[in-house]
């Protein structure tokens, strides 16, 4: 049956459908696994069915793109800009770690008015709280590996998940916690009691190796284990990132940041600048609060434009933009935003102060995300596309499409 959701209609096959955000995902990932040998069931997937790339949404941040995808909105639309943002009204900052904080429904909801037997299973539990309402009360499942321990009937959707899944909680640091949450969609749909899949890993792994990394290659053939369980189930399974990875350390391993509040305090003055750094989240250990985008906060924002040209100057920043071209080129809802917005270049990093950022977690370097060069990311899908999708496909397809791919473009 199908379903309308922010003005976008779904029109699902029967069969079961299960789409994955592999977290950090990069294409190289897919790329690197696939040619050593590492993910044959998903390189036999992509050979019947599709593979190419899309664009994420910005900031290429987990919370932004999994907004995007379960609602099939960008930013604009779902209000969900960053992990962070300054609360114009209270002058604080805030963690948008609630469903208030968005703006639109989710796609899960509609399906499962449609009749579908939704689940949502996300590694870190805060998506869960961000994304996961409203499903439960339409007889869906949600929860996350971080939290199974915890799930309930009444609460969750299902109050024996453990045992369902067979196997125990993870650790949410390493690389089960993300093969917890295919394993888990795998046995619901073996056990009929879920046929539409929405499950978001974590790139604690991608954040820690590169793609040709042994710890990396054995993940992914984890990953391909259980997309092959999917598959052997009867899914029709399509798979997109949040966002890529990239490397941000010099020849020497070491991690380049740029220090924005730093740089504008010794050259403006302290009084009334503040940068945010919207990839903040309780989870720093494997990037230290550290990504290719921070916002400014100006209590005067006249004074914007000669930051910005100052910003601009600067080697290792890539674009900078006041609030309305952020909105409008980065397609953000200009009152959760700053007064500038500044990215930088692949390799580069942006912080707020030395003080704010424990460099010390960082062990052997920082592979991080959130700006323009890591906005590109794979789309796979276990279905040929039909003529419409084809053309989707080679225009500017966007990763929160991924639902409406799975749904609506196999043939
Ligand atoms: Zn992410």
């Amino acid at each position: 049956m199908s379903f309308t959701a922010n003005n976008r209609t779904y029109s699902p096959p029967s069969q079961p459908i299960a789409v994955i955000c592999i977290d950090g995902c990069a294409d190289e990932y897919i790329s690197e696994s696939i040619a050593q040998g590492y993910m044959p069931r998903l390189e036999a997937m992509v050979k019947k069915g599709y593979r190419g790339m899309v664009r994420g949404a910005l900031p290429s941040f987990t919370n932004v793109n999994n907004s995007a995808i379960v609602t099939g909105a960008p930013p604009a639309v779902t209000g969900i800009c960053g992990n962070f943002f300054l609360n114009p009204e209270t002058g604080q900052e805030v963690m948008m770690n609630s469903p208030e904080f968005r703006r639109c429904e989710t796609l899960l909801t509609k399906a499962a008015d449609a009749g579908r037997k939704v689940a949502f299973i996300t590694a870190k539990e805060k998506l869960r709280t961000v994304l996961g309402d409203g499903i439960v009360e339409r007889g869906g499942i949600v929860f996350s590996t971080e939290k199974v321990k915890e799930a309930k009937f009444e609460t969750h959707g299902v109050d024996n998940a453990e045992e369902i899944i067979g196997k125990p909680q993870p650790e949410i640091y390493s690389g089960d916690a993300s093969i917890y949450v295919i394993e888990a969609g795998a046995a619901l749909v073996e056990q009929g009691k879920a046929d539409f899949l929405y499950l978001s890993l974590t790139d604690y792994m991608q954040h820690k190796y590169a793609p040709h990394q042994q710890e990396s290659l054995d993940f992914y053939k984890d990953m391909d284990d259980q997309i092959g369980r999917l598959l052997d189930a009867g899914c029709i399974v399509a798979a997109t990132a949040d966002h890529g990875m990239n490397s941000k350390n010099d020849a020497e391993g070491n991690p380049k940041v740029i220090y924005v509040q730093s740089l504008l305090h010794e050259q403006f003055g302290a009084e009334g600048i503040s940068v945010i750094c919207p990839i903040t989240d309780p989870y720093v250990v494997h990037h230290g609060a550290l990504g290719s985008l921070v916002m400014v906060h100006l209590e005067d924002p006249s004074r914007a434009d000669e930051m910005i040209d100052f910003l601009y100057r600067q080697e290792g920043i890539s674009e900078v933009h006041n609030r309305e071209m952020t909105a409008l080129k980065l397609e953000l809802a200009p009152d959760r935003i700053g007064d500038i917005c500044v990215l930088s270049s692949r390799d580069v990093v942006l912080g707020k102060t030395p003080a704010d950022h424990d460099l010390s977690v960082l062990k052997g370097g920082l592979r991080s995300h959130g700006g323009r060069y890591e906005e590109m990311v794979p789309i796979l899908l276990s279905e040929p596309l039909n003529e419409e999708y084809r053309k989707i496909a080679l225009a500017d397809p966007r990763n929160f499409d991924v639902f409406a791919f799975a749904c609506n473009g196999g043939n």
